[in-house]
């Protein structure tokens, strides 16, 4: 059983209601981290959705912090739009056409940004995301992966071909993949400081997107300079090491 808040947000042009929730932190079963920083609890990206297209007028609006009284917690006496109606704006994650129209629907999102940096670097993050969500899942192809019990043969072989095809369609998108890197690479590092809080998640997240780029040189160079090993510098180190450039799963 999930543990949910359910939140509802009202369109600032045509006052629709939108439905959503947020899985509370301290009630998550299962945590699974990526090499890219993206995470699921439950089966849920942590990151808020900032960016949300209106499914009734079409209206594009930004929530920089779901908080009172952008959001309210209380059921409006209207009619609510659920949550799969304008969750990453009603993309279907089943199959990869919708993970490409994911895509689409931020590089669209950063033709109208008009220069503001910080939405810049979060559409960025989240379309390097949304690109490796193609390939994401690849430990899924595995023999081990059948033995562990975790999908009946049809449903893994099913997948298995789903896979095998979002690895194609990420090929196809090279080029587009490494300039969002590029571009992302770029805001991380004039963003942050020594002195900031999130200076060191952001240095990770460079090493990863050396690493993912293809540039391990570069990714050594950084990881050469932080002291600590955790299990998830490690682990990065050990793929860059092996010249792998694929997003892997970390934790889960
Ligand atoms: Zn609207």
């Amino acid at each position: 059983m999930i543990n949910f808040d359910t939140f509802y947000i009202r369109c600032p042009r045509c006052g629709s209601h939108l439905e959503g929730h947020l899985v509370r932190s301290e009630l998550v079963n299962k945590s699974v981290l990526f090499s890219d920083g993206k995470t699921l609890n439950d089966n849920y990206i942590t990151e808020p959705q900032k960016l949300i297209i209106c499914p009734a007028c079409s209206h594009w609006y930004w929530i920089e912090k779901y908080e009172e009284p952008v959001v309210s917690y209380e059921k409006p006496d209207a009619t609510v739009y659920n949550w799969n109606h304008w969750r990453f704006f009603g993309v279907h994650f089943n199959n990869n056409q919708g993970k490409i129209a994911l895509v689409n629907h931020y590089k669209k999102a950063l033709e109208i940004l008009n220069g503001d940096r910080d939405k810049e670097l979060y559409i960025r993050r989240l379309m390097w995301w949304a690109f490796n969500d193609l390939v994401r899942n690849n430990y899924q192809r595995t023999l081990k992966y059948l033995m562990s019990g975790q999908m009946s043969f049809n449903v893994w072989r099913k997948n298995r071909m789903k896979l095998h095809e979002g690895r194609i369609i990420f090929r196809k998108f090279r080029d587009d993949y490494v300039a969002n890197m590029r571009e992302l690479l770029v805001l991380l590092k004039s963003r942050y400081t020594p002195d900031d809080e999130e200076y060191e998640a952001s240095m990770l997240e460079i090493i990863e997107l050396y690493r993912e780029m293809g540039e391990y040189g570069e990714a050594q160079k950084i990881l050469n300079t932080i002291p600590r090993r955790t299990h998830y510098i490690a682990r990065i180190e050990r793929e860059v090491k092996k010249k792998h450039d694929f997003v892997f799963l970390v934790v889960g």
